[in-house]
């Protein structure tokens, strides 16, 4: 087993729900941890939590639709702790629709914080992971990864999209000891329901979402994949309620 202690870990889409679960769950387990939203308040507020509970965490408000705002907040985690051994490219959205309703709008947010976002974050990492010769690449993607159904279909090809990127970054830095871990939740409780714009599509959702189990559970995924010896590498974890079809 590898520790965690003194990883250095940023984190997109901190201010809420998995990210900020994972914040906290890895601040515990001591590593130094960056935190990136749009919500400064949220933010900074984690990260004090975070240093009063004897942790160590930094915040920098972050959208991850533009690439010097992910590449500020990379740059800040080195200047500050000197290297980045993990970034987890969290950041996301769900106002699902069908496609019918010709929910445009919604369209382009999801491509561009669930795909732009996690290639944003690569774009931002890769090349310090690279001089390293280490570091950890973790994409989140989602059950709706592996498949769609009626009302999903443009979250679920960038949740798609991120797993095929995620494999064929994988195959790319073997040489450069980069690992790269797909996290594909199925319903964990979050705010991400509140994304849903279309009425009828976001009462189907908070039915569905009555199953959904704790946001820590996502966060033991993620430091079970860290705490792997180097030479492990864990590919993806796909994990579900036990009550989700
Ligand atoms: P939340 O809504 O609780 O959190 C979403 C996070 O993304 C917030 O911190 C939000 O911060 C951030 N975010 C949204 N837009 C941007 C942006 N443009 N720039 C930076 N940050 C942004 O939902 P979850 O915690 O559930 O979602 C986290 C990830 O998990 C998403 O990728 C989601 O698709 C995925 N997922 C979640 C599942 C679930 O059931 N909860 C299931 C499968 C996957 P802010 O608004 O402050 O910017």
């Amino acid at each position: 087993m590898q520790t965690i202690q003194g990883k250095v870990v940023v984190i997109t889409g901190a201010s809420s729900g998995l990210g900020e679960a994972t914040a906290r769950l890895l601040a515990a387990k001591d590593a130094k941890v960056v935190l990136g939203a749009r919500r400064a308040d949220r933010i900074n507020a984690l990260a004090a939590d975070i240093k009063i509970q004897g942790g160590e965490a930094i915040a920098k408000v972050t959208d991850v639709t533009k690439l010097a705002e992910v590449q500020a907040l990379v740059d800040l985690a080195v200047k500050t702790y000197g290297r980045l051994d993990v970034i987890i490219n969290n950041a996301g959205l769900m106002p699902s629709s069908l496609l019918s309703l010709l929910k445009v709008e919604d369209w382009e947010r999801m491509i561009d914080v669930n795909l732009k976002g996690v290639l944003y974050g690569i774009a931002a990492a890769l090349p310090i992971m690279q001089t390293q010769k280490s570091g950890h690449i973790i994409n989140v993607s989602s059950v709706s990864g592996h498949k769609v159904s009626p009302g999903t279909a443009v979250y679920a090809a960038t949740k798609h999209a991120v797993r095929v990127i995620s494999e064929g970054l994988r195959q790319e830095v073997t040489p450069f000891n980069i690992r790269t871990t797909i996290l594909s939740p199925g319903a964990v409780a979050t705010e991400l329901p509140d994304s849903v714009t279309d009425g009828p599509t976001a009462q189907g959702i908070k039915e569905f979402y009555k199953i959904a189990i704790p946001a820590e559970s996502f966060a033991r995924m993620v430091a079970f994949a860290i705490e792997q010896p180097e030479d492990v590498n864990v590919n993806e974890i796909l994990f579900r309620p036990t009550a989700q079809e």
